[in-house]
């Protein structure tokens, strides 16, 4: 027993301490390890299947809607990435460079990739001449250095590992349309598979993405109530295409600048994760992302039959759900904290008296609810526990984002909620950056998103300064 308390010791409990939770949880689950790479991490098994899972669930969704993969260099000459200039402002001050090529001291410097938008757009401007080229949807599945001052793991490293889609359209609406298609995809696989309830916005000019026209957000909420930018979508109208020069003919033989779109999905949605459905006693993993969706753990297993049997049921449910077996000569009890830490969604618990009845007991790592299942129902009873535990992930973490969600009409309201109410804000904005600077400065609060389905007039006035407003605001701490 005391070696079983350590596992559940070894983690500060939410409530003390929630970064430390955090820490500690990446930790003990196997997630990542610190590496002597200053702000870089190594990704143990446990977590890559979880990228692996992300990866396979978004690349089919992309292709379903014409996404085609590409690969480009992780290198970008210093002119290039020059040749946008609110692009290059934005990135500079994150971005590390080579300046060496084996002894040599390069002619030009190259970055480390901080994002491709200007390889991509140097490539297009060969690769399209004509309106029949068009569109252009490809995307690329690489890992960007942004040299990030404090860094934590899946949340800010110096290397992490994402998606970066790049279109090309001939029309403004055509790139709208693919703008608001990808942020919805994003939006729908957070909530159906990750079962993480999400606020579809746009970023205020100020939050945008360096050199776009318009940025789409998903915001989701960590369980402290701090909120984590999940996933974005930018629409570029013909910005970089003018800086770069992509110019197509149209039918008509004239020549136009073409309109672009880019949008990206990194590790950090690893952390939120984790943040959103972890507790006290570890991960908990929405079933349709985990690697391993039930263990199998046998009690008494070296009397007669038990592991024979524990393997019968492996097999037979391994058709129907990603399965495991732990088998090692741990304790039962070592076992269970174990597969609780790691987040696999249902443990299976399989003795001598079960046998004897024909049964297994069903644990649930969400709620730890016990479920008798007849031993002839494995295979229909184990896939409708997960798909119950998926569904009711999802209501459980959108109760606690409703009840996480207030309303502030003046500037009064706005600090105290600020101060003691941890959750979204939501509140009245006149427009001015001035109002956004001020709140971020006095509160650490920063504008979320406007959202798309939420925009409700709660005043008429700006909670900052209290001008006439016209735009609902999604407010909050973030990670
Ligand atoms: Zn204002």
């Amino acid at each position: 027993m005391a070696k079983e308390k350590k596992l559940v010791e070894a983690i500060t409990s939410m409530e003390e301490d929630f970064a430390q939770w955090y820490t500690d949880v990446v930790k003990k689950a196997e997630l990542v390890d610190y590496s002597s790479v200053k702000g870089c991490m190594i990704i143990k098994p446990a977590g890559y299947a979880i990228w692996e899972n992300i990866q396979k669930e978004l690349d089919k969704r992309f292709k379903e809607t014409g996404v085609e993969n590409v690969y480009m260099p992780i290198f970008i000459p210093e002119s290039l990435l020059e040749q946008e200039k609110d692009h290059v402002e934005g990135f500079a001050p994150e971005v590390a460079w080579v300046t060496h090529g084996g002894l040599n001291e390069l002619q030009e410097r190259l970055c480390v990739r901080p994002t491709s938008e200007t390889l991509f757009c140097d490539f297009y401007k060969n690769l399209i001449q004509s309106y029949r080229d068009l569109p252009k949807v490809y995307n690329q599945w690489c890992s960007v250095v942004r040299w990030e001052k404090e860094t934590r793991p899946f949340l800010r490293t110096r290397e992490f590992l994402w998606q970066e889609g790049h279109t090309v359209h001939a029309t403004a609406e055509d790139a709208e349309a693919r703008t608001v298609q990808m942020l919805n995809l994003y939006a729908n696989f957070c909530e159906e598979v990750l079962a993480i309830p999400v606020v579809r916005g746009q970023k205020t000019e100020k939050e945008k993405f360096a050199g776009a026209e318009a940025t789409y957000t998903i915001e989701a909420l960590m369980h402290d109530g701090k909120a984590l930018q999940s996933g974005t979508s930018h629409n570029f109208g013909d910005g970089f295409a003018k800086a770069f020069g992509i110019q197509y003919t149209d039918k008509d033989n004239k020549l136009h600048y073409a309109y672009q779109t880019s949008w990206g999905m990194t590790t950090r949605i690893i952390g939120a994760l984790i943040m959103v459905h972890g507790d006290d006693s570890g991960l908990v993993l929405p079933p349709r992302i985990a690697p391993v969706q039930a263990m199998v753990i046998p009690i008494q297993q070296k009397k007669d039959g038990v592991l024979d049997k524990a393997n019968e049921v492996v097999s037979r449910l391994s058709n129907v759900c990603r399965i495991k077996i732990d088998d090692s000569d741990k304790t039962p009890g070592w076992k269970f904290s174990e597969q609780e830490m790691r987040g696999i969604p249902v443990r299976i618990e399989l003795g001598p008296k079960d046998i004897e009845n024909n049964k297994c007991v069903v644990v649930r790592r969400d709620t730890r609810e016990k479920i008798e299942v007849s031993l002839d129902d494995i295979e229909t009873k184990v896939p409708e526990i997960l798909e119950a535990i998926q569904k009711d992930m999802f209501e459980r973490a959108k109760a606690h984002r409703d009840s996480h969600i207030w309303d502030a009409h003046n500037y009064e309201e706005f600090k105290d909620v600020a101060e003691n109410k941890p959750g979204f804000i939501r509140a009245m904005w006149c427009g001015d950056e001035a109002c956004e600077n001020k709140i971020k400065e006095d509160l650490s609060v920063t504008s979320r998103c406007m959202p798309f389905e939420d925009q409700e007039r709660i005043s008429e006035v700006c909670a900052c300064c209290g001008k006439p407003a016209h735009k609902l605001v999604y407010w909050g701490k973030a990670y």
